[in-house]
């Protein structure tokens, strides 16, 4: 009972650093096509993202700056709070 209890903490805590930090792995295209709007999530990708070759591996922070003209969204169909969650996992294992 208390594991579980400390296992959800530890994943409310990933999800929360990974959610909010700029480093959160993302991927923009790189390849010609229709004019780039959206980033996905490296971590935990959409269907849209079949070869990775086609991307970019960027932060977060980057990938929203990617076009001159305005700044990137997120894709809507990426899990990202899946990704947030693995992030920051990662960031606790670093720390
Ligand atoms: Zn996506």
């Amino acid at each position: 009972m208390q594991m579980a209890t400390k296992l959800r903490e530890v994943d409310h805590e990933a999800r929360r650093l990974g959610g909010r930090s700029a480093s959160l792995p993302c991927l923009v295209r790189i390849t010609p096509g229709p004019i780039l709007t959206i980033y996905h999530s490296a971590d935990a990708p959409c269907g849209r993202v079949q070869y990775t070759s086609n991307f970019r591996r960027v932060t977060e922070a980057k990938a929203k700056d990617s076009s001159p003209y305005f700044r990137l969204e997120r894709c809507t169909a990426c899990h990202w709070g899946n990704a947030a969650k693995i992030h920051g996992q990662r960031l606790l294992n670093d720390s």
